[in-house]
This record gives structure tokens, sequence and C-alpha cells, in this order.
């Protein structure tokens, strides 16, 4: 289907809020996006006519619910051109999928003196599972610095990974810049070291950039929540060799061959990590959602996304007394800046107030702050359904922001 934004507003209950008297104009996308209707609708009908655990109720609505667990797993395979469907684990989220990985695979695989590769621009998602892991095997943290142009460092990078590097867990698209990194080639270089690549693909996947077969790495994760479908649902990809060298990162029902006292069996995967009930209804959702991103050309979908983030640049670059942290030659979904004079809280609430929904912090990015030199930033981040016009918003706003306080 062509793609036409008013057409795709039309689909997002939410966006015609008033916020007190003003147009919602929400750019808060890369924290989380909004549903559209067919996403709410199949929750709703989810629940209504086919709620039941799955794989265990030899019953009419277990069957039902089962498909619909095992058919969304289809549909996230397809989405992010999997080899297999057995290769796609559904977690709660990123959080919990990169725990996993670092749990699971970091348990098994690492040791005194290996190397963790990191990049400077993680969020904490992809920092803190590696410390705590880390802290376990004796395994070390190693970072790849970001540069002046919000990009990495790659003659670092080359120089950083060597013989005792064993994996690189890096950020497909960056939550606090919106700098889109060189996945291909870094992920080339790093399997050519003999690496093991995970790319956290949280702000990757929503921009259709979610080809593991083309990126080539070991690990792909994201979330539900931001590509239009619900929270609390999430996707782990692995290479199914790895997958099926990894212990299980928890216990319990329906990932089990056979308990005794003495001895448990585990599944083969996916199973083996999908202990317990999982979020049937949210991986119905999710299904959903990727269906509906997946009617639109996705060429068509980037060049709009592309066309809104590069107008929000250049207008913002003409703003006095901002300054912008989205410089990377190559970037998605998110503007970064701060302004003269005024805190990024102060900026998020007055823009709030003009009905504009920015976030303001760190971005749980904490040691990328730290190497800016500076404790927060405002950031405005797009979605498939931002326009120009809501750009102009946020610049007026920004305006409004400025009159008050000089
Ligand atoms: N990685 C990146 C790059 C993110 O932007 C986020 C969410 N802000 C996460 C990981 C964590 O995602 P979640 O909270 O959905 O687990």
């Amino acid at each position: 289907m062509n793609f036409d934004v008013e057409t795709v507003r039309r689909d997002f209950p939410i966006l015609s809020t008033l916020v007190r008297g003003k147009q919602l104009c929400y750019l808060d996308n890369a924290a989380s996006t909004q549903k559209p209707q067919v996403v709410i609708d199949r929750l709703r009908d989810f629940y209504s006519t086919e709620n039941a655990n799955i794989n265990r109720g030899i019953h009419h609505l277990g069957e039902l619910a089962t498909d619909a667990y095992h058919g969304a797993r289809r549909t996230v395979a397809d989405f992010i051109n999997a080899f297999s469907e057995k290769e796609v684990i559904f977690t709660a989220g990123t959080t919990e999928s990169i725990n996993l990985v670092a749990s699971s695979w970091g348990r098994t695989h690492l040791k005194k003196g290996d190397e963790i590769l990191l990049t400077g621009m993680e969020h904490h998602a992809n920092i803190v599972p590696w410390q705590i892991v880390a802290e376990q095997t004796g395994a070390l943290i190693k970072v790849i610095p970001v540069n002046e142009s919000s990009e990495i460092d790659t003659e670092a990078f080359d120089s950083l990974i060597g013989e005792r590097t064993r994996v690189l867990a890096i950020c497909q698209v960056s939550n606090s810049l919106g700098t889109l990194n060189p996945i291909k080639s870094i992920i080339a270089k790093a399997k050519a070291a003999g690496v093991t690549t995970l790319v956290d693909g949280a702000q990757g996947a929503p921009h259709l950039l979610a080809d593991v077969q083309e990126l080539g790495c070991d690990f792909y994760v994201f979330s539900g929540h931001k590509i239009y479908g619900p929270t609390g649902i999430g996707v782990l990809w692995g290479r199914a060799e790895l997958l099926d060298s990894m212990p299980p990162y928890k216990g319990g029902g329906d990932m089990i061959q056979r308990v005794t006292f003495e001895k448990t069996t585990y599944k083969g995967i996916p199973q083996r990590f999908e202990a317990g009930t999982p979020n049937i209804g949210g991986a119905a959702g999710l299904a959903s959602a990727i269906t509906y991103v997946q009617q639109f050309d996705p060429e068509e979908l980037r060049a709009h996304e592309t066309d809104v983030l590069e107008y929000a640049l250049a207008m913002l670059g003409d703003m006095q007394g901002l300054t912008s942290y989205t410089r990377a030659s190559k970037r998605a979904g998110a503007v970064s800046f701060t302004l003269d004079g005024i805190h990024p809280h102060d900026i998020a609430t007055i823009l709030d107030r003009e009905g504009v929904a920015i976030r303001a912090g760190n971005h749980c990015t904490q040691p990328l702050m730290q190497s800016m030199g500076v404790n927060a930033t405002a950031r405005a981040s797009f979605a498939m359904y931002n326009t120009k016009d809501e750009v102009d918003q946020l610049v007026n706003a920004i305006k409004k922001a400025y009159d008050l306080f000089s």
C-alpha cells in the first residue's frame, strides 16, 4: 500500500487527543510508540474470543490461543528475515532479551580475561547485563568511544577488537543521538575476528531495519511497544546453532521434556527459553502491529520518516542557542538537543503546555551523557505518523520556551 501519512494518522486514535486544548504532538516515540486501532482491536478480540493458556489445553480456546501465539512467531520470523521461526524467542522486551543472552550465553562462553566490547552510546539495557556477567565470570568490558560527530570511532574499534574479544554488543540506532550505526560493516569485521555479535534493535526495528540475514549478526533484539505493539512483549532472535548451545535462562513449566527430582531434561528452542505462561495476548498484538507496518512499501515509509527527521534537523539547526547532538551522517528517528540557559526538563515542561510531548533526561545512557559533558538533553523522536506540521509545532513551542526564559 502507498504510504499516506494522513491516512496513517487516522489509524491511531490517540493522536486526536487534545492536551489542555492543544492538539497533541507526540514526539516521544523512542520511549514508546502509539498503537493503531488494529492492534487495540486485536488485543480486545484475543481476550474476547481466543483467550486460554497455550500448548497444554486440549480444548477449543486452548487451540485458538496456541495458534495465535505460534502464528505470531511466524510473523516475527518473516519480519526480521530469520532463517527459521524456532530462532525467535518471545521475551518481555529488549531488556529481557539482552539479559537472557548475557546470562545464558555469557555465563557459558565467557571466562576470566575475556573481553566484552560495547560502544559509548549504549542504553543501560545493553550495559548493565554485561557488567553483571563480567563480574560473575571475570570478563572485562571495553568501550568503543563516540566521537564529536556522534558516531562510533571506527579506528578505535579496529584497535579495540582483538584476540580476547568474545562478544560485541551494539545498538543499531542510538536512542539518545539518532545515530544509525554502520552495523553491517562492523558486524563483518567482528565476525572475521571470530567475535559473537548482538545488535540492540530497539530503535532499529521500528524503522524497518531488522533484516537479520542482511545484518549478519548472531543475536538481534527488539521491543514490541516501540514498533506500534503492546508493552510486555519483545523478541530475541539468535542463530539456531548458538541458541542450541545455550542453557536455559529461567526454569519452569513448558520448557522441560521431563522432570524428576534427580534430573530434568529440556526442550529444544524456542521453548527452552520460554518458561512459564508467556505474554500470549502481547504476542498476538505484536503480530498485528508488524502486519500493520508491513502493509506499507518500506521504501516509502522510510522516505517519509527521513523527510520529517531531516526537516526537524534543519529547522532546529537554524535556532540560535540550540546545540544538536544528532550529528551523524546516517541517522534515524530522533533529534537530541540542549538550549542555552534552559534545563532540558524545563524545555519538556513548557513544550507539554503546548501539547508537544518530548523526553528530557539522560535517556538511560548516562555514560554517553558523561562523555558529551551534559547531564541531560531534550529529545524529540519520530514515528511513521509524525508530520512536518508537527515539527513546526515543536519549533514554535521551543520559541515560546526561549521567550519565557529570556
Ligand atoms: N535499547 C535501546 C536502544 C532503547 O532505546 C531501549 C528503550 N529506550 C532499550 C534498549 C530498552 O527497551 P525496553 O525498555 O523496551 O526493554
